[in-house]
């Protein structure tokens, strides 16, 4: 292949064989300055697809900026068929402030997708960069975490309804798919609805840079350029056990029904049977000890990392597991 493809945006053009680190304006402050995202296009020499990575539409999610950055500057292009659209930070403001929503009438940047250029700020931040930087794009990553005092094993989200989605999903190569469509005015939903299959990745904890997990998503990354041919050399891959969870049968998170201090007896990633104790939550006194067990047999997607709870809480994410999948769990796990 050859022919390659100029990538253009409002104010600029990248060549095939180019790299262009960009800061795109997207809105101003009350000082009328401008705020800018840090955008990042390599056009490779050779024409394929167009993929966008983002990360940071919630501002306090951090695993997937690393991520991000580490795909746009640490990675050699040079075999690249196609572009890479590198969005390490969306929602700057919210980045700035250390919080998930913009602190604009905390507005939630992922709710806000396309954007309009008339709505309201959240929705004219939202429209500058999917105009830009997401429909010129044929498929998306868009990298989240679990919010501040919990963390989540790496999982997609992806609607499996649309073929590309699938695709996309399957050769992120994680053990976990959650098949769900994202929600209204969410960059994974709208990019998607807008002929960009988009899936989401959830890793860790707000507030983190999370090794393992940044390191595991690069692996997702590179096997996901292998499948739609972006990189020769690179493989797809196979994460051993695969479960695939319908999102119409997801079980929500499992609360606490009393306030106290939580000893989890468990971990992220953990298969755990029906009637096994995920966490135990005392009284200060230690004389009330209620014991939270698993109504199902299944695996912790999500955990609580703040051993404090108030009656009501989220204490983890269990997902179940059909039985051919708990048997390649439980193959996995007792192979060295
Ligand atoms: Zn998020």
């Amino acid at each position: 292949m050859s022919d390659a493809d100029p990538f253009t945006f409002d104010g600029g053009r990248v060549d095939p064989g180019e790299t262009e680190n960009i800061r795109y304006t997207v809105t101003e402050t009350y000082l009328g300055d401008p705020v800018r995202i840090p955008v990042t296009i390599v056009n490779g020499e050779q024409a394929g697809p167009t993929l966008f990575l983002s990360a940071a539409a919630h501002g306090d999610e951090l695993n997937g900026i690393e991520v991000v950055r580490t795909v746009g500057h640490s990675w050699d292009h040079s075999d690249l068929c196609g572009t890479l659209v590198c969005l390490p930070v969306l929602n700057v403001p919210g980045f700035i402030a250390q919080q998930r929503y913009l602190p604009i009438y905390d507005r939630d940047l992922n709710r806000s997708f396309p954007g309009a250029t008339d709505g309201t700020s959240a929705k004219r931040i939202a429209h500058s960069i999917f105009r830009n930087f997401i429909q010129p794009c044929d498929l998306g990553l868009d990298f989240h975490t679990s919010t501040r005092g919990r963390t989540n094993m790496l999982h997609v989200r992806a609607g499996l309804a649309n073929e590309t989605s699938e695709r996309l999903a399957k050769a992120f190569a994680s053990n976990v798919i959650i098949d769900k469509q994202g929600p209204s005015g969410s960059l994974r939903f709208e990019a998607t609805e807008a002929g960009v299959p988009t899936v989401a990745v959830e890793m860790g904890e707000a507030h983190r840079f999370q090794r393992e997990f940044i390191d595991e998503a690069l692996v997702g990354v590179e096997s996901v350029l292998a499948e739609f041919g972006m990189r020769e050399t690179a493989t797809v891959r196979w994460p051993g056990w695969r479960a695939i969870i319908a999102g119409s049968e997801e079980k929500t998170w499992i609360r606490a029904d009393v306030g106290g201090l939580v000893d989890v007896q468990t971990s992220y990633g953990d298969l755990v049977y029906e009637g096994e104790t995920i966490a135990r939550i005392t009284n200060p006194f230690q004389t009330e000890i209620t014991t939270v067990t698993a109504p199902f047999t299944g695996l912790l997607v999500g955990l609580l990392e703040n051993p404090l709870v108030y009656p009501g809480n989220p204490l983890c994410h269990l997902v179940k597991v059909d039985d051919r999948t708990r048997r390649a769990i439980e193959y996995t796990k007792s192979s060295p």
